[in-house]
């Protein structure tokens, strides 16, 4: 569902730029409140959450999608934890849809998708793991990376039940703002793909905002 936002920018205690490839680890406090911009249109942000307080307890796909009874992320959407309790709430959302289905990209599942000459290519798990060694304090591992959001990211499920990988229905300057139930670490890949059109073979930019 189509929702605006009524925050302003001007006041926002965090404001940056994600380059495409790049990751954003950030710990957002019970109560605020966190915008993910697709700057330039057709990108997908793979993003993961955990209970900053509790690593163990991180974002979950079935919850969620048991939940609400709905497979697509949008307004309303509250986004479960492995311990089905409430981590955030989608409270805007000027997209309309967003992927919880897909699975983040990695080296090896390129290689699956598309050719074994891909295995170079940078991925999201990549991202991840870059993040998980440059932030020890955070006590992740690679055994934390689990189900992923793709917001912004285009994945229908076809008549027989199947996935695909679809042109975006994102533009320049929408967003998607959420609001959290707990204290939730953040943990974004702005995704690299250049092999499948979640990013419109063209992978830019995205904004994050807390307020
Ligand atoms: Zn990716």
């Amino acid at each position: 569902m189509l929702t605006e936002s009524t925050r302003n920018p001007a006041d926002a205690i965090c404001h940056a730029t994600v380059k495409a490839g790049d990751y954003w680890l950030y710990k957002v406090t019970e109560g605020q409140t966190l915008r993910i911009t697709d700057l330039e249109g057709n990108q997908a942000a793979d993003t993961l959450f955990f209970n900053a307080d509790d690593i163990a307890e991180r974002y979950s796909m079935p919850d969620t999608v048991r939940g609400q009874g709905n497979v697509f992320l949008t307004t309303g959407t509250i986004l479960r934890s492995s311990d089905d309790r409430p981590m955030l709430e989608i409270v805007a959302d000027t997209c309309g849809r967003h992927d919880t289905l897909g699975g983040a990209c990695a080296t090896e599942s390129n290689t699956v998708r598309y050719d074994l000459e891909k295995r170079h290519m940078h991925a999201c798990r990549d991202s991840w793991m870059l993040a998980i060694a440059e932030h020890p304090e955070f006590g992740l591992t690679r055994r934390d990376i689990t189900h992923n959001i793709n917001f912004f990211m285009n994945v229908p499920v076809t008549g027989d039940g199947g996935l695909c990988f679809a042109d975006g229905i994102s533009a320049p300057g929408k967003y998607v703002e959420l609001v959290a139930k707990m204290n939730v670490l953040v943990l974004i890949s702005n995704c690299p793909q250049l092999n499948n059109p979640c990013n419109g073979y063209n992978p830019t930019p995205i904004a994050v905002t807390v307020w």
